[in-house]
């Protein structure tokens, strides 16, 4: 499969495995002919993954719930009047059975029960059909729904999880770590002379280089741990569990990792060179604010620039301190 950006983010979304529609229309075409033509790609990227198809699937899900429950109440309210027909038969043969003896006009009542009796068992059916049929429906709709909240946390571009993700997940990681008191930490990575990059080489060479990065930042996390784009060549990863020694060891890897890549632009074979980036570290203290924890982490990665780039610094790192203080004077004055 040529290694075009779009191809790159089915496999990738597959491999990820949350987009379950995209999964099922893969696997389906891969069990019956063991392997996948472009044209089939191209199907498959514009029903499930094509920029428009957030607020389209949202739509599609809200009609179908709506016909689906339409449905529903059309046939409980024919089954309720069954129900009360049948009643209404009941209390009509029972009057009329107390008042004969006559074998004939008996054996006539019992027939028109039996004929009642099969008009309800034949509405009952087909409810019972309409709710099984309703419950496929609504497992469908479960997971479309799945998909559909996966892709709104989700940044198209690299995959990670995107902003509104990392403030969820990081003020449920804050409030976790106040309850259990385990440490927390948060790494701010930004890549560096960017812009320079880009003018260079073009943003769609750029593009490739943040799906690059966001690879090696999300190759070297596990667990719980949450990478995430926070903005357009800013990564944030959420440490959950891991104190600070342990973050600096994992930022850097993230750190070595990018800085090993190679880049050649696949188009011409050209060799672009190497990037790196810059990662700045803090640690949760209870009763610390979202903003107060990313301030931090920001300020050590400016501390990581300004001395240089290519560098990981943590809030106990005396230069730190020592540059902060410098900023704050001349911030004051
Ligand atoms: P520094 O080492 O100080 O970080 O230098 P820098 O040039 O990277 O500076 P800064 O972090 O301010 O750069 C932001 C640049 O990143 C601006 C823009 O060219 C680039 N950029 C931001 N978002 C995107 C994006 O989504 N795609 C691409 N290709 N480039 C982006
Ligand atoms: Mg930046
Ligand atoms: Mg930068």
């Amino acid at each position: 499969m040529p290694a075009y950006p779009r191809n790159y983010e089915i496999w990738y979304t597959y491999a990820a495995g949350f987009n379950r529609g995209l999964n099922k229309a893969i696997n389906d075409i891969l069990r019956a002919h063991g392997t996948i033509t472009p044209g089939q790609l191209d199907t498959i990227y514009s029903e499930h993954l094509a920029p428009n198809r957030l607020n389209d699937r949202i739509e599609e899900v809200g009609g179908k719930i709506s016909t689906e429950l339409r449905s529903i109440v059309r046939e409980v309210e024919e089954y309720v009047s069954t129900a009360s027909n049948y009643g209404d038969a009941l209390v009509g043969a029972s009057k009329n059975l107390s008042m004969t003896e006559d074998r004939q006009v008996i054996r006539q009542i019992v027939s028109e029960l039996i004929n009642e009796t099969k008009d309800v068992e034949e509405q009952n059916r087909a409810l019972s059909e309409q709710l099984a049929t309703s419950q496929a429906q609504v497992v469908e709709l479960r997971e479309t729904l799945d998909t559909i909240r996966y892709e709104s946390l989700t940044d198209d571009l690299t995959t990670l999880a995107n902003r509104k993700h990392f403030d969820r997940s990081l003020q449920q990681a804050m409030e976790e770590a106040e309850h259990t008191g385990d440490p927390l930490t948060l790494l701010m990575t930004d890549i560096d002379h960017f812009k320079k990059f880009n003018d260079t080489f073009g943003h769609q060479t750029g593009d490739q280089v943040l799906r690059l990065v966001a690879i090696a930042v999300k190759q070297n996390v596990k667990g719980q741990d949450i990478p995430c784009r926070y903005g357009g060549e800013e990564f944030a990863v959420i440490l959950p569990k891991t104190n600070l020694r342990q973050a600096l060891a994992v930022a850097e890897n993230i750190r070595k990792a990018v800085m090993a890549k190679e880049l050649i632009k696949r188009s011409t074979g050209e060799n672009l060179g190497r990037i790196t980036i810059s990662i700045g570290c803090s640690s949760y203290a209870p009763g610390d604010s979202i903003q107060e924890v990313i301030e931090r982490a920001d300020q050590c990665l400016y501390a990581a620039k300004r001395s240089g780039r290519n560098l990981v610094k943590c809030e106990t790192d005396p230069d730190v301190d020592v540059l902060e203080t410098a900023i704050t004077t001349t911030g004051a004055a």
